[in-house]
């Protein structure tokens, strides 16, 4: 996409650079990801408490439905569904018969992770804590004499277990229950749960490690749970483990499979990959443990393998929603520039563990370009996923639904639905929104860097002293962003601010007064000897964008995508008059696009109003030569939020909005 700036090779000013330890919080204190005292990272993440979003900020807000809605409505499913069920049924306490996917526990595992940071911020009401205590137990229960624990090769496919890698998914599933342990463990609820959990990852260890069998999962994830837990204990054979599940791949021991081994990037040693393959979710999973694997060991090589893989990914196969894969067939990766919008699988899982390798990158690197690609995914593809009711969600994401759309089921449907058969991206989005709070800032011996604007407040350790600075905004809607330095060590130490990649201009005043603040790599750095209460206004220019593709992206050649700030926008039939078919409407590239809100609207967003015409296209579907476009009448539009389309009634709906011809 022409919008993004991508050439940035440095890391952000002021950071460590790479090869120098980062020094870690306590355990029992840290996020989702955390990396451990020795490892090799430019920032380091703030722990539990030391970051919290307002109730009244859109990213507060998210959270806040999240815990009110999305969770309680996660929990009600896992009983309905009978993952809940499951689970007896493996402890032995219940003789019904297995509900659902074979890798149905790890609905259960996310729920419970996303339970484990909601709780860690709020009280959260009894139900919420007593699922946790109560699922824990049960997990315990059904945990086998050696620690084996799966419930769909415990109760119906006993004979199944550890024979079918390529499939089963069995250390997908204790990855989540890993990942479930490690964040009860860094929040101190469900601390029974690491003891499960811990029992698991030995008889991995026993079975896969460097004596035991070669084989790795067919759905990478149990890497970057195995470097996490290590991160957690000190334990450094799951840090070897993960690092063998790596080095393991592109050996073929996955076999072909229905669609060929690069599927499941196992095609290719992971630290030879030039380009993403096959099912994306996998693929973005895979390169989240590369990066932990990379930091904890220090291993340049993989982490250069890790960002070559996101360039390709970002420069030619990501849409401009932050979403990932293109086909529906394998959930996969298209080839380059095979991006369309109708035909748009980009599950929801992807747009997720996009924000989780984005994440990841940005801590072992400090480059602002991942910071930048964490926000398009966030606030766009995974933001559109659920509804504003909390209690709907999309599986696949398309850029565009047509007048007549018959797409139904659940990978083609034009409507949030309440759950799915496989039912893997309510609840991530469950354990992403739930741990928001831990993506907004980064802390290293120098200073605070902000990467998310959002009301609330963010501190840290700098320089062995207490540092604390409560922003306030309106961002994404606005770009105005007040910060209060609350306290200050008394000695020097920089703030540095984000400047987003979609940002051409902005100012900086500190307690009133305007100051000279160029920023470098992506961020501006304020350094001083901040007085407490100090004031920092940061104005981020947000005019409304008219975004292109690459031209090879043929299927939107001649589109435009409509921006503002990190929001993609798009087109919704609920704004047209009667009768209008969305397909014909233009857009005039030369006429002024405004910005204002939307008080009728759910969340009161800003919207877009556009002037083009409605195209007269005739009624034959092919003609002889160049067709032309005859210009119709004059039209003025609305264009929502992408992440809020969907809410108000079933229709068509686009991002990439066809340009009037001129002349
Ligand atoms: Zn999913």
């Amino acid at each position: 996409m022409t919008e993004q700036k991508l050439s940035d090779t440095s890391a952000a000013p002021g950071v460590r650079p790479i090869g120098t330890p980062v020094p870690s919080g306590p355990h029992g204190s840290a996020g989702p990801v955390a990396p451990g005292p020795g490892a090799v990272a430019a920032l380091r993440p703030l722990g539990v408490g030391q970051a919290r979003l307002d109730a009244d900020g859109l990213l507060g807000r998210w959270r806040r439905r999240n815990a009110e809605d999305t969770l309680p409505h996660c929990v009600d499913n896992l009983h309905r569904a009978g993952n809940i069920g499951n689970l007896r049924a493996a402890a032995g306490e219940s003789d019904e018969a297995f509900a659902g996917m074979w890798f149905a526990d790890s609905d259960v595992h996310k729920t419970l992770e996303a339970a484990a940071w909601e709780l860690s911020v709020s009280s959260g009401d009894g139900a919420l804590r007593s699922f946790v205590e109560d699922t824990a137990a049960l997990l315990a229960r059904a945990q086998q004499a050696d620690g084996y624990l799966n419930s769909y090769f415990t109760v119906a496919a006993p004979d199944e277990r550890w024979r079918r890698p390529d499939w089963s998914h069995e250390l997908y599933c204790a990855g989540h229950l890993i990942q479930a342990a490690v964040a009860a463990a860094r929040t101190g609820v469900g601390p029974e749960l690491v003891a499960v959990a811990r029992r698991f990852a030995d008889l991995l260890v026993e079975r896969f490690g460097p004596d035991g069998v070669e084989e790795v999962c067919g759905h990478p994830e149990i890497e970057t749970a195995l470097a996490e837990l290590y991160r957690l204990t000190g334990h450094r054979p799951y840090l070897d483990l993960a690092r063998r599940f790596l080095d393991l791949r592109g050996r073929g021991l996955l076999g072909p499979g229905r669609f060929g081994p690069a599927y499941y990037q196992d095609h290719l040693p992971v630290r030879e990959a030039r380009e993403v393959t096959g099912h994306a979710v996998r693929q973005l999973y895979l390169l989240a443990g590369m990066v932990d694997v990379a930091v904890e060991t220090g291993e340049p090589q993989l982490l250069e393998a890790a960002e070559r893989l996101w360039e390709d990914a970002v420069h030619r196969r990501t849409y401009v929603t932050g979403a990932h894969g293109s086909r529906h067939r394998d959930e996969a990766y298209g080839d380059p520039y095979e991006l369309p919008p109708d035909r748009a699988y980009a599950e929801t899982c992807a747009a997720i563990a996009s924000v989780h390798v984005n994440w990841r990158l940005l801590l072992a690197t400090g480059r602002a370009r991942y910071a930048d690609e964490m926000e398009r995914a966030l606030y766009n593809g995974v933001a559109a996923a659920v509804s504003s009711d909390g209690r709907h969600f999309f599986y696949s994401n398309p850029l565009q639904v047509r007048t007549g759309h018959t797409g139904s089921g659940e990978e083609a449907a034009a409507r949030r639905l309440p759950w799915y058969s496989c039912a893997c991206c309510p609840p991530n989005i469950a354990r992403l929104m739930a741990s928001l709070h831990g993506y907004l800032a980064t802390a290293h011996d120098d200073g605070l860097q902000i990467h998310l604007y959002a009301s609330g407040s963010v501190s840290a350790e700098v320089a062995g002293s207490a540092v604390q600075v409560d922003v306030r905004t309106e961002y994404p809607w606005q770009g105005r962003v007040e910060l209060t330095v609350a306290s200050g060590p008394g000695v020097p130490w920089t703030l540095a601010l984000r400047v987003p990649a979609w940002c051409d201009a902005y100012t900086v005043r500190i307690d009133g007064g305007p100051v000279m603040a160029p920023a470098r790599d992506g961020y501006i750095r304020l350094t001083r000897a901040w007085a407490p209460g100090t004031t920092v206004v940061l104005d981020l220019e947000m005019p409304v964008r008219q975004v292109s593709a690459h031209p090879r992206v043929d299927a939107v050649r001649g589109c435009v995508a409509l921006a503002r700030g990190p929001l993609v926008y798009c087109l919704e039939q609920a704004d047209l008059p009667p009768g209008t078919v969305l397909e014909d409407v233009r857009l005039d590239p030369a006429a002024e696009v405004t910005a204002a809100g939307r008080e009728d609207l759910p969340g009161s967003p800003v919207v877009l109003t556009a002037r083009g015409s409605l195209a007269d296209a005739g009624d034959s579907l092919y003609t002889a030569g160049i067709r032309r476009e005859r210009g119709g009448a004059p039209l003025t539009f609305t264009a929502v939020p992408y992440f809020l389309w969907g809410n108000r009634s079933e229709g068509p709906m686009r991002v990439w909005i066809p340009v009037a011809a001129t002349g």
